[in-house]
């Protein structure tokens, strides 16, 4: 599980996270949303200690990892953001099989089949040496994806991985999202995509300026809104 507990955080004057608490027990999928600079992303960002906090815990299992090395921390948290970052002059295998060579420390057979496993589970064995601008943006971000996989993560985080893909690519990538989420995988979802988190979350955490207005099941958040705000962002997204 990964908890975080009245999390603050202030760039200069702007204080972005005003005390917030998560809660994704092991296995369940929660999603993020809120308004455009509610502190979505900062909060994902904070819980893998991008940024450190200003006040508060951050639990992993149940144990406080402020005092661990970041680096640890980001090995057991995997991370998909919007723009996939793939290095385009390696091959798609070998994008994948870098973190688990580097940070893993296996050697070339080892990550090269960690990395064919992965690309298997993202249905893209028939890509591994190809360059990643020869790939669709949804295909590109199904090796984002893997990669992260690779690296055997606890958590996995999704920062709007969708917003940058062409509609048509959207589905299935929202698809193998949902399969992760099936398989048991423990994740936080920012996203835009109302269906996806209705559907897939078993919690969903309402964010507006830097603090949790509202959580709860996706049916109490979608079909019974407690607060003003929610309902208005709602009726804004629906
Ligand atoms: P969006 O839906 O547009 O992605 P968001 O909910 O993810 O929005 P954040 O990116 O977390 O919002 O931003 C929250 C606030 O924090 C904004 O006011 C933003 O300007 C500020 N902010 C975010 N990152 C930084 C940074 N690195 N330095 C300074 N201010 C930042
Ligand atoms: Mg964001």
């Amino acid at each position: 599980s990964l908890t975080g507990t009245d999390l603050h955080l202030s760039f200069g004057k702007n204080h972005v996270l005003r005390g917030v608490d998560i809660q994704v027990d092991a296995g369940t999928t929660t999603t993020v949303i809120g308004p455009s600079g509610s502190g979505k992303s900062t909060l994902l960002r904070v819980l893998n200690r991008l940024h450190e906090p200003d006040q508060g815990d951050i639990l992993l299992d149940g144990r406080s990892v402020l005092q661990d090395n970041p680096d640890e921390l980001r090995r057991r948290i995997g991370m998909v953001f919007q723009h996939f970052n793939l290095f385009p002059h390696k091959t798609v295998a070998d994008n994948i099989a870098l973190g688990p060579r580097k940070l893993r420390g296996l050697d070339k057979d080892e990550a090269r089949a960690v990395a064919m496993r992965q690309l298997e589970i993202v249905g893209l064995t028939n890509k591994a040496d190809a360059r990643p601008g020869s790939l669709s943006g949804g295909q590109q971000q199904r090796v984002a994806i893997a990669r992260a996989l690779a690296m055997e993560p606890q958590v996995m985080f999704f920062d709007e991985a969708t917003s940058a893909l062409d509609p048509e690519l959207v589905k299935g990538v929202l698809a193998l999202m949902a399969d992760l989420a099936q398989e048991g995988m423990t994740m936080v979802v920012v996203t835009h995509e109302m269906g996806y988190a209705r559907n897939v979350s078993d919690n969903v955490l309402f964010m507006d300026h830097g603090v949790v207005v509202e959580t709860g099941k996706p049916e109490q958040i979608f079909d019974s809104a407690e607060s003003e705000r929610l309902r208005a962002f709602l009726s804004q997204v629906l």
